[in-house]
């Protein structure tokens, strides 16, 4: 018989349906057997009563999450069983027929709470078994929604979706990379994109003026907590526009997804308030404050912009470095002093950082289309010539050959879902997730490699 989707059964009342999923619970009675069933839409309340004999010897040996397909009668129930404002609250199945499609042994923790008390490591070494909790079943289907939204968002703007690649060269540019042996190339190495930035800088050089993805990204750096090796970002680069464009078609897009995906939510401020990075530090100590009214509304959502940033810094070495990107362009009044190279410290970005209760959930900014212009910030650093042009000859190059002004952003995905779903990690809306200490207990990686494969790479390890 044809599947019936558990949140389509009331409509089949007096019909006999087959439906598939998991057993959510059983509890036996002795005479009868009830067995609840779940799938991706629901679940429901079977019962096989003692005229089912074949049935009732089916169902006794059946254990919690096995995989059935299951027949049977759409019945009513009685009204002083009915479970107002509950998915299939009013009606039972009774069920005639089992077919197990796959058995369980009993699975490694409960998943009929919540199962953030549980051990995380073990959560994700059974990750597949977590995500079947409600919880974490809402949290990546909403995940998706977020995601959908801002296609739909994008794509009725006119931009279009460019995948970038994921083996791509390792420049200094920020964080430290993840490195791929080239096989072909001994001694060579791609390394993970830190984010598509320079792609899809070189996206507006080639025309294609609005561009966003949902992009991965890789940053090899050093455990801390809420951080991934690999995380999400919604990215998006656009030619032709100020400061001001951008940050107003992200103001919106944040607006209408979270009023259409999350109508409990409230922002607490629309438009959103505006705080220079002087203001900030100033009045919060930091840059990204947490403007909330009330901390402990959930609820609650409270979105700013920090602007105004300085481009440069001091490192610990006492030289100077960026604080946010070295593609960016400075503030219109400050593009003199970095091209005369003067009053380095007091340069102003057009960086843009959107913070939400008190997280960088976003940051993006105009950048520097200049080829002359962008190799005196390399210069700034300390860069020498010849290192400039190996690491971003190509960007001047492309520079050179008809690029457009251009600006854009990036929102860290991970971080913004988790608040939407009120969730305390990033971990928890990653469906499979890396331990706080970067480990995968489910694939066990990372793991050694074989000695064939380190002969063909050409590399050898050093003893410990
Ligand atoms: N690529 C930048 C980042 O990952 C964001 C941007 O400026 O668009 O932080």
């Amino acid at each position: 018989m044809k599947r019936t989707y558990i949140k389509d059964l009331s409509k089949e009342v007096g019909q006999e349906v087959t439906i598939s999923g998991w057993v959510d619970v059983r509890r036996d009675q002795g005479k009868m057997v009830f067995m609840d069933m779940r799938d991706m839409t629901g679940k429901v309340q079977g019962v096989v009563l003692p005229n089912h004999p074949e049935a009732i010897e089916q169902v006794k040996e059946v254990r919690n999450e096995w995989v059935l397909s299951v027949t049977g009668l759409i019945n009513k129930r009685p009204e002083r069983n009915v479970k107002a404002g509950v998915l299939n609250g009013d009606i039972e199945m009774e069920i005639t027929g089992i077919e197990v499609l796959n058995k369980s042994e009993t699975i490694p923790f409960d998943i009929s709470g919540d199962t953030k008390e549980i051990n995380e490591e073990v959560r994700l070494k059974y990750r597949y078994v977590d995500l079947r909790s409600d919880r974490m079943q809402k949290n990546i289907r909403n995940r998706h929604k977020v995601i959908k939204f801002i296609r739909d968002y994008l794509d009725n703007e006119n931009f279009i979706e460019v995948e970038t690649p994921i083996l791509t060269k390792s420049t200094p540019e920020g964080s430290r990379d993840y490195v791929v042996p080239a096989r072909l190339y001994p001694g060579k190495f791609y390394a993970l994109p830190q984010s598509p930035q320079q792609y899809k800088q070189l996206l507006m050089t080639a025309g294609v003026e609005k561009y966003f993805q949902i992009a991965r990204c890789m940053r090899d750096e050093d455990t801390r907590g809420d951080r991934q090796p690999e995380f999400t970002q919604l990215d998006m680069e656009m030619s032709f526009v100020k400061q001001e464009d951008v940050m107003e078609l992200n103001e919106k897009l944040l607006i209408e997804l979270v009023t259409k995906l999350y109508p409990e939510k409230k922002i607490q401020q629309i438009p959103f308030p505006r705080l220079t990075y002087a203001e900030a530090m100033e009045k919060y100590g930091n840059d990204k404050p947490d403007l909330r009214e009330d901390k402990n509304d959930p609820d609650l959502l409270a979105f700013c912009w920090v602007i105004d940033f300085p481009f440069f810094e001091k490192t610990d070495t006492g030289a100077w470095t960026f604080t946010h990107n070295p593609f960016s362009r400075p503030k219109p009044e400050h593009v003199e002093w970095l091209m005369k190279k003067e009053n380095i410290g007091e340069i102003l970005t057009t960086q843009y950082d959107v913070a939400l209760n008190g997280m960088e959930i976003g940051g993006g900014s105009i950048r520097n289309h200049d080829p002359e212009a962008l190799r005196k910030v390399f210069e700034i650093m300390g860069h020498e010539s010849d290192a400039i042009d190996r690491n971003f000859g190509h960007m001047m190059t492309a520079f050179s050959l008809g690029t457009p002004p251009h600006g854009g952003i990036a929102w860290g995905l991970d971080r913004f879902v988790m608040t939407l779903q009120n969730e305390p990690n990033i971990r928890e809306v990653i469906p499979f997730a890396k331990t706080g200490e970067g480990k995968d207990p489910m694939m066990d990686s990372p793991a050694e490699i074989s000695v064939d494969q380190l002969l063909e790479l050409g590399i050898t390890l050093r003893k410990k």
